[in-house]
């Protein structure tokens, strides 16, 4: 049903066209595969730069980028969009919702996602940010609240409107709290002249003792004082509890009345069917040093669902962009060597740093040997941003979108082209 013809090339099978399995394609470009390529979504997106999707920054089609054209050079390479739903690892086939298909190497790199510890209530009734659908779902909420805003007469339910709780103070928590930061005093009071957006709050709740928790002190207290001074109210060592709808609660007795909750507190694995008594706590697939899923030959893990427990990743690698591009890469090198009968090189993580912007000519840079923030620390982010970003279409669109807002103070894309619906079952399905 998938009509890929046969091969004398063994056939790797990808699920995934994120970072980790669209880097690992790349790499086996014309090499002696048949490379078969599957996400349910046809295109790979660039999820640092999501937040400003969300925040009517970028348009969603400068972080999309088309799979196919990435692959459109090879030969002997395959993209179907199609939703992985098992995979059979005895007779070596992966079952999609648009038919099955065989594998001779099969690598699953699901990437990761959203992690409520269990709690159905705050999956229910908040707000993530995981897929650009989901971007632009928040996008929507957003103004959708604005507008409701200005149309009500109760104090209380205004203020609800306009008080958005953001859970969880990692990089996707700063981050969006920053860019709503920058649109409560540049952007809202332009277009809400008859609105008093100064009552507009951003509380940032976060469970341990430092926002950027895995980055240095130094960047923490940076991005804490940063934030600060935009206004975002910071609540530490606070663990959020519940959300219904209305009210979000904490274990120690606070309460904020809200319309708009976003969750980035917790990521997990999003692996395939089939494969669950290779899964650690987290829900990734612990695979070996050369990301071989434990107990088999033929399958691999890459990225965020990967698991690769070492001395200094006890629990594996960092839920970020390079493990998993890097993962890819070392691995098209390893597969030849698995046909060749070679012994297989193992992965060594080469940690280039992690960087947050928060907001205009704020941002703080860990790099391996050197510490930074403020305006060169923002360049650096901007720039390594740029640079990562695939197609050179989406660079120049980013490119021209920020120097657009960074002279005007401005945020293009502030428009509600699919409204919300509060109906977390619809939004799913459109989600999938
Ligand atoms: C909002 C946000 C901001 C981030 N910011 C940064 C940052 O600044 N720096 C950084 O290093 N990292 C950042 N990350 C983390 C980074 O995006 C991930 O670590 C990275 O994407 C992992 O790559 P991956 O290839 O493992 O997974 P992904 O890139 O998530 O790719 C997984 C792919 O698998 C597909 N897929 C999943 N399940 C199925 C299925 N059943 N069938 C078919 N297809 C399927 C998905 O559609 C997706 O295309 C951020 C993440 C988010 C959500």
């Amino acid at each position: 049903m998938m009509n890929i013809p046969d091969s004398s090339n063994p056939r790797v099978v990808i699920i995934g066209g994120g970072f980790a399995g669209v880097s690992l394609a790349r790499k086996l470009k014309n090499k002696n595969f048949q490379v078969v390529l599957l996400d349910k979504h046809n295109y790979h997106n660039f999820q640092p730069l999501m937040y400003q999707v969300a925040t009517g920054g970028l348009e969603s089609g400068s972080i999309a980028y088309p799979i196919r054209k990435i692959i459109k050079e090879h030969k002997e390479a395959f993209f179907r969009m199609a939703l992985v739903e098992q995979i059979d690892t005895k007779n070596k086939k992966v079952i999609t919702d648009i038919g099955t298909i065989y594998y001779d190497y099969l690598v699953i790199a699901t990437g990761s996602t959203n992690n409520y510890f269990g709690n159905k209530e705050i999956e229910k009734n908040s707000m993530v940010m995981k897929t650009i659908p989901e971007a632009l779902n928040i996008r929507s909420l957003i103004l959708e609240n604005f507008e409701l805003a200005l149309q009500t007469n109760d104090a209380a339910e205004r203020k609800a409107l306009m008080n958005f709780v953001i859970v969880g103070a990692g990089p996707t928590g700063v981050e969006l709290a920053g860019a709503l930061a920058e649109m409560k005093k540049a952007v809202l009071p332009k277009d809400y002249p008859d609105l008093d957006v100064s009552m507009m709050e951003i509380n940032l709740v976060q469970g341990s003792q430092n926002v950027l928790d895995a980055m240095t002190n130094k960047s923490s207290k940076a991005a804490e004082k940063y934030l600060k001074a935009l206004g975002v109210k910071i609540h530490l060592k606070t663990i959020v509890t519940g959300y219904d709808g209305n009210t979000v609660s904490t274990k120690d007795g606070l309460s904020f009345k809200t319309q708009a909750v976003i969750w980035s507190a917790g990521v997990k694995g999003a692996p395939t069917e089939g494969i669950a008594e290779t899964l650690d706590r987290a829900n990734r697939i612990r695979v070996n040093d050369y990301n071989q899923v434990e107990g088999f030959e033929d399958i691999f893990a890459l990225g965020d669902v990967a698991a690769m427990y070492g001395e200094k990743y006890q629990y594996g690698h960092p839920m970020m962009a390079q493990p998993a591009i890097q993962q890819g890469q070392l691995l098209a090198e390893n597969l030849e060597r698995l046909v060749k009968k070679q012994s297989l090189k193992k992965f060594v993580y080469n940690d280039k740093g992690s960087m947050a912007t928060i907001g205009r000519n704020k941002a703080v840079v860990d790099l391996p040997k050197l510490h930074f923030n403020g305006v060169f620390a923002w360049f650096v982010w901007m720039f390594v941003h740029l640079f990562s970003l695939i197609g050179f279409k989406n660079k120049t669109l980013v490119f021209w979108s920020w120097v657009y807002n960074y002279f005007v103070f401005d945020r293009e894309s502030r428009v509600i082209i699919r409204p919300f619906r509060k109906n977390r079952d619809l939004e799913q399905q459109m989600n999938q």
